[in-house]
């Protein structure tokens, strides 16, 4: 099996066109409710936070991504990793198709479980875990936990003996966005000792776990995660233990799903066979490109542009910003691009004369005090934009709500507003 060639050449399935039309219908559905929605405010005349940021979240495209999974990664059943967006409407999709969920507190599992799933549908996906949140899981039967280290054994043998453990190991996430190894996952040294305690304590491995890192770039991580994994395998069975399960983690996305799936795929058809079952905890692959934020201009101040004082540049303050749903610029290392949604100019963005709008250059901030809250440093956009105005930012899906603050009295809490472009995720969700 010559896994260097390049997998897309094997695995070149996004849907066709077939889906490439309905994302295009999707995203005009996305934008009329948008617009609707935004029209709807007077800035002058409104309640207090009536003007307050707000999602549309497109199940249709949840629904997408699943399918796309499903074609290229038949084999790997997805366990959403709830921490990435806990919506309930995701969590209750998530559900209705079969998918099993990664959670990492407490509270995540009470909101998987919410759904109405079974216990066995749960991973506890966290190698060092809160007590009180084990005695938890083991009240209400969740079983299946990750574990990297001897203390953690030790903890697991006294407060949940039954549970079945898989040994997270650590992989070379280096090209990843969020790299997680320095963290958590055993080396390839340590794995035999924890396999051997764990023997000895008379616990049970059924699986190992691994993660190359959220937003990766480099699709081969997959193949030494899998090599070493079929490495651990075979330690495990020799100590006696009987592992049935791979969890490959997270890791995927939108741009990139088909390149790292054809690498996983042969990876996983070389190393382990069909009996092995192969679960995965994608996140941000679901949901990312499924939420578009809109949020208002509150203020404009107009400067000179620091890279021609000769001209007029514009600071532009919205009502959402790094403490709240563009927490993602910060935690999660996105860079979400403004785009112009609704504007009182004459000659609206997107109108037939909108050709004729001459761009103007803005830095766009957050509505709180901290010179730190600033979504875009420098940005072209058409018109003279100007308060009151809306601006809206795809791919705003994955950690974002689920990491904003209530930092300076601004809301945590925005409202989503829910459609489906795919009639598979409307008849799931009743829409
Ligand atoms: N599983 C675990 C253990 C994680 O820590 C994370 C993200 O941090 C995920 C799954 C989800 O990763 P992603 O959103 O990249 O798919």
């Amino acid at each position: 099996n010559d896994i260097s060639r390049d997998p897309l050449a094997v695995v070149n399935n996004h849907g066709g066109d077939e889906f490439l039309q309905s994302r295009l219908t999707a995203k005009d559905l996305v934008m009329d409710l948008l617009k609707k929605r935004a029209a709807e405010v007077d800035v002058d005349r409104c309640e207090a936070g009536e003007e307050d940021a707000f999602y549309v979240a497109d199940m249709g495209e949840v629904y997408r991504q699943h399918m796309r999974w499903k074609m290229n990664l038949g084999r790997v059943k997805p366990f959403y990793a709830v921490k990435c967006n806990p919506d309930p409407e995701v969590l209750r999709l998530m559900a209705q198709l079969g998918n099993g969920f990664d959670c990492a507190s407490k509270s995540e599992i009470v909101m998987a479980l919410q759904t109405g799933i079974d216990p066995s549908r749960i991973i506890y996906a966290q190698p060092c875990k809160t007590k009180s949140y084990l005695r938890y899981a083991k009240e209400v039967g969740v079983k299946q936990m990750t574990f990297d280290n001897a203390d953690e054994l030790y903890k697991i043998k006294a407060t949940f003996p039954d549970a079945e453990l898989y040994l997270r190991i650590l992989t070379d996430d280096s090209t990843s966005l969020c790299r997680l190894s320095m963290k958590f996952g055993a080396s390839m040294d340590v794995a035999p000792q924890l396999l051997d305690l764990a023997r000895q304590l008379e616990l049970k491995v059924v699986g190992v776990s691994f993660h190359v890192g959220s937003g990766a770039e480099d699709p081969r991580a997959f193949l030494k995660a899998v090599q070493d994994a079929r490495l651990v395998f075979d330690q495990a069975t020799e100590i006696g233990h009987e592992l049935h399960t791979l969890d490959v983690g997270g890791g995927f996305c939108h741009e990139t799903f088909e390149k790292f799936s054809g690498y996983l795929s042969e990876a996983l058809e070389t190393y382990f066979p069909p009996s092995v079952r192969i679960i995965a905890e994608p996140g941000r692959y679901y949901v990312a490109s499924a939420f578009t934020l809109a949020a208002n201009v509150i203020a404009r101040r107009d400067v000179p542009d620091p890279l021609d004082p000769s001209r007029d540049a514009y600071m532009l303050y919205l009502n959402d910003g790094v403490y709240g749903n563009f927490s993602n610029i910060i935690f999660d290392h996105q860079h979400p691009i403004a785009q112009v949604l609704l504007s009182a100019a004459d000659s609206q963005p997107g109108s037939p004369d909108s050709a004729n709008l001459e761009n103007n250059s803005y830095s766009i901030w957050g509505p709180t005090c901290d010179g730190i809250d600033v979504i875009s440093e420098r940005i072209d956009l058409p018109g003279l934009l100007n308060t009151g105005d809306w601006l809206y930012f795809e791919d705003m899906g994955a950690y974002t709500k689920c990491s904003a603050t209530r930092f300076n009295g601004f809301s945590d809490n925005h409202e989503v507003i829910y459609i489906s472009s795919e009639t598979g995720a409307s008849a799931l969700l009743n829409y």
